[in-house]
């Protein structure tokens, strides 16, 4: 079988290889073999692509990657029960101990030994895969498969943005990234009152006023203060660009007492101004990947209710599992939403 893996440690280093398919057999206790039918490009995959300093001590070369994904499953392993053949599927990339205290009171999403597919193993970048039946999710067979290749990072904007209750919230959302874009109508629908999306994109921030921001920034020329008009502040931020800058802008734009949800992945150099989170009382909340499951859950009840054809217009580019080069290097510039690789013909 074909698989996109990363063969070199070097910026690029992409390579289409031949591999064997994965058997299930005495190994696939617990397991399922998946064809895949459709994957999606993650910022995580870009940071492989462009080898840059988190990659380089991440990722262990040669290694498929990838772990936004939509299958059909092919075979179950032994003691498998809660899926069958022929069943669409998705999946959480994140596996985790099952054994520690989180994991076992139920905080599965806080496992310090959560490793990740296609970063701290092999990923879904392939024709087959072999995946872990605990970490399977049934799809809604009426959604449209471009979009359930994309529940990973979707429910990273579920959790993000439904971490502080929105009703009648004004809300601000730094960085208008695909997870940014498809956190707006999930904030919206929660209620909130302003949604206001900074970027330093122009045609991002179109596609935020697309999806119901009620107003738009691009901080390069303008001043959020100034735009929201706002007396106190904003009641919950969503810092969804891992820029210093940003998360700067939206310590300082918050009111007293303001809660933020960080999701975007800072330098470590970021300062910040404790003056404002300790005299402002705001509460900073870290986010990593997905709740387990209730954010897989709430994002299914979500995309039922129609959410699926808003998050759809955050897709704006599909190619061939083959010309899995130039879907890079069009991710890679930043003039894409999310691309997807069909691996169905
Ligand atoms: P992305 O890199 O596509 O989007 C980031 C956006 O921020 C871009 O559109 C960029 O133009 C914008 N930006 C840059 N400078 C800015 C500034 N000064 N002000 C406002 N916006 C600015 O990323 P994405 O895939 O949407 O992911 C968003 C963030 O979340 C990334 O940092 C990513 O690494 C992180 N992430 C974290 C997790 C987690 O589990 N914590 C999971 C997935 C992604
Ligand atoms: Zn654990």
């Amino acid at each position: 079988m074909k698989a996109v893996v990363k063969k070199t440690a070097e910026p690029g280093g992409l390579v289409l290889a031949d591999m064997p398919e994965p058997v299930l057999g005495e190994k696939g206790e617990g397991q399922v073999l998946i064809k895949i039918h459709k994957t999606a490009i993650c910022g995580t995959d870009i940071h492989i692509f462009n080898w840059d300093a988190w990659a380089q001590k991440t990722i262990k070369t040669p290694q498929v990657i990838g772990h936004e994904f939509v299958g059909e499953v092919v075979e179950v392993g032994r003691n498998v029960s809660n899926v069958k053949v022929g069943q669409l599927v998705s999946g959480e990339g994140h596996i985790v101990c099952g054994k520690c205290r989180h994991c076992i009171t139920g905080h599965v999403h806080w496992c310090r030994q959560t490793r990740g597919i296609g970063v701290n193993m092999d990923g879904v970048f392939s024709e087959y895969v072999a995946f872990p039946a605990s970490n399977i999710w049934i799809c809604d067979e009426g959604i449209d498969k471009d979009v359930l290749s994309i529940l990973d990072p979707l429910g990273n904007a579920v959790h993000t943005a439904l971490s502080f209750n929105l009703i009648g919230e004004d809300v601000l959302i730094t960085g208008a990234g695909p997870i940014g874009l498809m956190s707006v109508p999930i904030v919206k629908r929660a209620g909130a009152r302003n949604i206001v999306v900074t970027d330093v994109n122009p045609a991002r921030l179109e596609m935020a006023k697309a999806l119901g921001a009620t107003h738009v920034v691009d901080v390069r020329s303008e001043k959020i203060a100034r735009v929201a008009k706002m007396v106190e502040g904003f009641d919950i931020g969503l810092e969804m660009s891992g820029n210093a800058q940003a998360f700067s802008d939206m310590v300082e734009a918050m009111a007293n007492g303001g809660k933020i949800a960080i999701l975007g992945i800072m330098p470590a150099d970021t300062q910040i101004n404790w003056d404002r989170v300790v005299f402002g009382c705001l509460t900073l909340k870290g986010i990593y990947g997905r709740e387990m499951y209730d954010t897989w859950y709430k994002m299914s009840a979500l995309l039922e209710s129609g959410l699926d054809k808003e998050v759809a217009k955050v897709i704006t580019h599909r190619f061939h599992y083959t010309e899995f080069q130039e879907a890079f290097e069009l991710m890679a510039s930043g003039k894409s939403g999310k691309v997807v690789l069909n691996w169905e013909a």
